[in-house]
């Protein structure tokens, strides 16, 4: 008899309690499809040669499948990499204060462009002006989608068809697809590179003015350094050759922090207060990099070339919607109270994290770990590690931190890709690096509360660990 005639109908399939059941959870439509998907894969499998599976099998899998469409692509993972603001992972994690605000923002309509003063129109950016004012000393002030979007729109307004001045220590790569030099083409702008890779002198910038100059421009050399024979021209000499010329002078920070981070300890990172104290007319920075906030752009300055700038249309292109600007007002408010920030504001809270603190959580969750992987060949103990900052900021200082380190014993390095893979296999996927042959977790961005959930993750592992899946099926 010929087995494909042999399969269940897909009627007869969805009428299998276990599969009558994912309708319950998942609608008609969604199982009917995973059911057919199923019926065909197997006929496939027959005319292969593999024998008839059993309806159990069947329902099984399409059980498998329906958990597997179900669960979110955009969902949290525990970031043990050792880099806080992880581009790739989301960069700041939020504050409850901005989560709770961007929630109150999603659930219902709120005042975007609403002035409830008077019930006339109002202007988005109203939201966190203010606030980003009193915070940097800036006149005026206006958001966008990133700080890219922010850079693109400056120059867009304001060096359309004309020359802007950089120093070619300055012409940075971010993460692959932010290029000065490329932004600026896009932007219409054409750059004038003066100097060199190490040293450029004000006499450079003097004499690469022309009629067609539209600005100088700083770029904060965010995620490298150049270290020896070096010679950068003060921000206050940029600002006064380029206010001699009538020309504005422009900051690209990056990441921007909004305080003074060597209070926590933390190595100096220049402000857009510093900036504009020091002569800026615009600064430009992230809101998701060290500010701590959701993505967003950020530009501050004088009133006039902001007026300009909310007047291109591409403002409207690149703005920000409610979600974001109510977690960036709530982020912005915490700043008002520095004294408490390190406690209110997660990015800061996780940057400023004492090592002793990070290696008594190590020794709490080790137990778990080392029951977890009891089954493998690989040691795991408690090691001294060393986190960095991310997303290009203060790129060569490392903050003292601890986790784990789990290594192969005798030559099995597989065993560790397999580890690596099995944790990102959990249901919230654990991100950590392999580094100098070992698997590195470093527990800086675990917060303590989170610890009894990361546990009890952890120990679904050891039921992955005893099947073949991780021990390799040798
Ligand atoms: C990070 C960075 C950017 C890009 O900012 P996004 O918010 O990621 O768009 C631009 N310039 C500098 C100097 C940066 O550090």
């Amino acid at each position: 008899m010929n087995p494909l005639s042999q399969l269940p109908s897909v009627d007869r399939l969805l009428s299998e309690p276990a599969v009558a059941s994912l309708v319950d959870i998942h609608g008609r439509a969604i199982v009917t499809q995973l059911v057919r998907t199923a019926l065909a894969k197997a006929r496939d499998a027959i005319r292969a040669g593999a024998p008839l599976p059993g309806t159990a099998r069947l329902v099984a899998d399409i059980g498998a499948d329906a958990r597997t469409q179900a669960t979110p692509k955009l969902r949290p993972v525990y970031n043990l990499t050792g880099t806080v603001l992880h581009t790739n992972l989301g960069r700041a994690p939020l504050p409850e204060e901005a989560v709770a605000a961007l929630v109150a923002a999603a659930r219902s309509p709120c005042a975007l462009e609403y002035d409830i003063g008077s019930g006339g129109r109002g202007d988005r950016d109203d939201v966190v002006s203010d606030l980003l004012c009193e915070l940097t000393g800036a006149e005026a002030a206006t958001v966008v989608n990133n700080n890219a979007a922010a850079v693109f729109l400056l120059l867009n307004t304001l060096a359309q068809k004309k020359e802007v001045i950089v120093s070619r220590g300055e012409l940075v790569e971010i993460g692959g697809a932010f290029r000065v030099p490329d932004i600026m083409k896009r932007a219409g702008a054409k750059l004038v590179e003066v100097g060199t890779t190490n040293r450029t002198h004000l006499e450079d910038f003097a004499e690469a003015l022309s009629p067609r100059t539209a600005m100088l421009m700083k770029v904060h050399a965010s995620n490298y350094t150049i270290q020896g024979f070096t010679h950068a021209v003060p921000e206050s000499e940029l600002a006064n050759l380029a206010h001699a010329n009538d020309l504005p002078f422009v900051v690209d920070l990056g990441s921007g922090t909004l305080t003074e981070l060597e209070r926590w300890g933390l190595p100096h990172e220049p402000t857009p207060r510093e900036n504009l104290a020091a002569g800026a007319d615009l600064v430009t920075f992230s809101g998701d990099k060290l500010l701590g906030g959701p993505q967003a752009g950020l530009l501050v300055g004088r009133r006039d070339l902001i007026a300009k700038i909310k007047k291109n249309p591409l403002k409207r292109a690149l703005r920000v919607g409610k979600i974001t600007l109510a977690a960036l007002e709530a982020v912005l408010r915490l700043y008002r109270d520095p004294d408490r920030l390190h406690e209110r504001l997660t990015a800061l809270g996780q940057l400023t994290r004492p090592q002793a603190e990070i290696r008594a959580a190590a020794e709490r969750l080790l137990p778990v770990l080392q029951a977890a992987l009891a089954s493998l060949p690989v040691d795991v103990e408690i090691a001294s590690l060393k986190s960095q900052i991310g997303s290009g900021s203060l790129p060569v200082d490392r903050l003292p931190s601890a986790g784990f380190a789990v290594r192969a014993q005798g030559r099995k390095g597989g065993v560790l890709n397999r580890i690596e893979a099995a944790l990102r296999g959990l249901e919230r996927p654990v991100v950590g690096r392999i580094e100098d042959g070992a698997l590195l977790l470093d527990l800086r961005c675990l917060a303590p509360d989170e610890e009894p959930e990361f546990a009890a993750r952890l120990s679904a592992l050891s039921r992955l660990g005893a099947s073949r899946s991780l021990s390799g099926g040798r």
